[in-house]
């Protein structure tokens, strides 16, 4: 049985909706197509960390050595956290085993994970506006702003924080302002004094009161894309943001006045961001409005009557999280070859049935990242009086994390899936 001869719909190419892409190709289900609001696939931003639990995934879908070609290798460290002022070093977070965290732009990511993905799944300029169900044809009408149309049975929606999808679903929640900015860019090593880019060469926390930046140091040498990203977090009101745009670009200046007194690596990676920023002919980098969704109570929803067809959510419109434990991408990678292997497997003809275990498999998990990470937000930003970190404890740290490194969501989908699966000895292909 199972759902694989379905026509699937997902809606949005970032890093969740290719990760699915991925997913969907390797449990086997073909009948998928991708539709994408930009013109062409990419993504803007700075580098981000890719750990263990997803890296396990994507070894088994075999882009090992595509994501390797662009991203670092062998981590000094996971974190290494250091004292704004001085720059001591008053902790460090250890490795989690293999496969290691691998830093890498985000546009690095998504290539890769498009390379295996045919082109005539792949569909751009395609911004959806509204989803109909077809009683006579039983089927979705989706319309796109280009007037465009399509059908499908199953509708997945991959479309970020601020989905069109989730609209749909009749969900009326708003997202919620963090407290934080975020400014990002990239510093070349060649711009670092020799000392600073060899300190940089980890992922590196410097933690100041009520803000932090975090560097990590994504790319290699030998494909020549090795760079400092730059992320600072910044304590700011929501008044004080101009654009009405979540994302937009502010002067460096922004950023430095609010760690003018940092020790000298914050000042190198500052002097860098102005570099860099002169070599585009100006003198911004990214600013972001931070926000984050509570989780939600139900991911999906299924026509009353046709129990092959409904929509779903992955990814940020699902279960957006604060990016302080790097599992954003993470969670939408581990989440896609969860839903596509049940899709692919499930015995019975009841999307329902297959959509709520999904749900109960992965909605525990991630509702908790997202909690998580509100703490490690806290704990990263220093709450405290300035100079403060002796609560900060590494171990403490790394306990705190490991529950989402050591998962293996492969292992996890199959073991709790065979009694509900056609073939229940079916087992991960890793
Ligand atoms: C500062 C920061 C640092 C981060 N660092 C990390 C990290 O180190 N590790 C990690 O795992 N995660 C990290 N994340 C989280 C990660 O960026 C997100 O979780 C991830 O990008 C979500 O991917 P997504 O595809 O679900 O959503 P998005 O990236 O928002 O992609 C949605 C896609 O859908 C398209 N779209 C939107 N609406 C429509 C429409 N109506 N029709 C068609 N297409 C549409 C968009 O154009 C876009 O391509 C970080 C996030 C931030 C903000």
């Amino acid at each position: 049985m199972g759902f694989g001869d379905k026509r699937i719909a997902i809606i949005g190419g970032g890093l969740g909706g290719m990760a699915f892409a991925n997913a969907a190709l390797y449990a086997g289900l073909t009948n998928i197509q991708l539709y994408e609001q930009a013109p062409e696939f990419t993504e803007v931003g700075a580098g981000v960390n890719i750990t263990k639990n997803a890296n396990v995934v994507l070894d088994a879908y075999g882009l090992k050595e595509a994501m390797l070609w662009k991203s670092s290798h062998d981590p000094q460290c996971y974190m290494e956290y250091r004292n704004f002022k001085t720059g001591e070093v008053f902790g460090r977070v250890e490795e989690f085993g293999e496969p290691s965290s691998r830093q890498i732009h985000r546009a690095h990511l998504l290539e890769a994970m498009r390379s295996k993905v045919p082109g005539a799944i792949l569909n751009t300029g395609k911004r959806l506006s509204t989803i109909q169900w077809l009683e006579s044809s039983r089927e979705y009408l989706l319309t796109f702003v280009d007037e465009t149309t399509t059908t499908a049975d199953i509708v997945i929606g991959c479309d970020g924080i601020k989905s069109t999808v989730r609209d749909h679903l009749g969900f009326t929640d708003h997202p919620n302002y963090s407290g934080q900015m975020v400014y990002r860019g990239y510093v070349a090593y060649s711009d670092l004094s020799p000392a600073t880019a060899l300190e940089l060469r980890r992922s590196v926390i410097h933690r100041g009161k009520q803000r932090h930046i975090l560097t990590l140091p994504i790319g290699n040498e030998e494909s020549e894309t090795a760079r400092v990203a730059v992320i600072g977090f910044m304590t700011e009101p929501l008044e004080s943001w101009v654009s009405e745009s979540w994302m937009a670009k502010a002067p460096v200046d922004r950023l430095a006045e609010q760690v003018e007194g940092w020790t000298g690596t914050v000042q190198e990676v500052i002097a860098g961001l102005r570099k860099s920023a002169e070599r585009d002919g100006n003198d911004l980098i990214l600013k972001q409005a931070l926000y984050v969704r509570d989780p939600l109570p139900k991911l999906y929803a299924v026509e009353e009557g046709h129990p092959g067809s409904g929509i779903i959510l992955l990814g940020d419109s699902a279960h957006s999280t604060l990016p302080h434990q790097g599992q954003g991408t993470c969670m939408a990678i581990e989440s896609g070859v969860a839903l596509a292997t049940i899709l692919k497997n499930w015995k019975s003809d009841s999307l329902e049935d297959a959509f709520s275990f999904y749900q109960n498999l992965r909605k525990p998990r991630t509702d908790k990242v997202t909690q998580t990470s509100y703490e490690a937000g806290k704990l990263a930003s220093a709450d405290v009086p300035e100079g403060t970190s002796v609560e900060f404890n590494a171990e403490v740290l790394r306990e705190r994390m490991k529950w989402i490194m050591d998962y293996n969501v492969l292992e996890d989908v199959f073991e709790k899936g065979a009694p509900y699966f056609e073939d229940e000895n079916i087992q991960a292909q890793l």
